[in-house]
């Protein structure tokens, strides 16, 4: 799948849905390939009180449901086909899931791709303290 695949069905899943409370749900959506070359999607929950989750959460949890953790590839979109760098929450995520995975290529822009170590110079170890 090229880049520009990725970032296409990751835009496909956008579909804005209003939620209880003026809450939304779909506006952002995330397609990441694995090491095994499986492809894995997800979307943005916006709700409350810290329980709402980014795209790439989504994705991520479907990988893991999968039985996978390592990522060769993660993009996220929003609507109009805007590509957005992951939160730092998703980078430590990305990272907690499996060290690997500093060397996930993360697309930040239609034409632009950087490891995770780059977005996540200084990730939390325990051990290493
Ligand atoms: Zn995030």
């Amino acid at each position: 799948m090229t880049d520009e695949e990725l970032i296409e069905k990751a835009k496909s899943l956008v579909k804005p849905r209003k939620l209880r409370h003026g809450l939304t749900a779909a506006d952002c959506g995330s397609v990441l390939v694995t090491d095994q070359g499986n492809v894995y999607s997800g979307v943005s929950i916006d709700t409350t009180s810290g329980m709402g989750f980014c795209s790439e959460h989504g994705a991520i949890a479907a990988m893991v449901t999968g039985g996978e953790y390592k990522i060769k590839k993660i993009v996220a979109v929003l609507e109009d086909g805007i590509v957005l760098p992951p939160c730092g929450r998703c980078r430590e995520f990305m990272y907690q899931i499996d060290e690997d995975n500093l060397d996930t290529d993360v697309i930040i822009k239609k034409d632009k791709i950087v490891k995770l170590r780059e977005l996540l110079p200084y990730p939390w170890d325990a051990e290493d303290n």
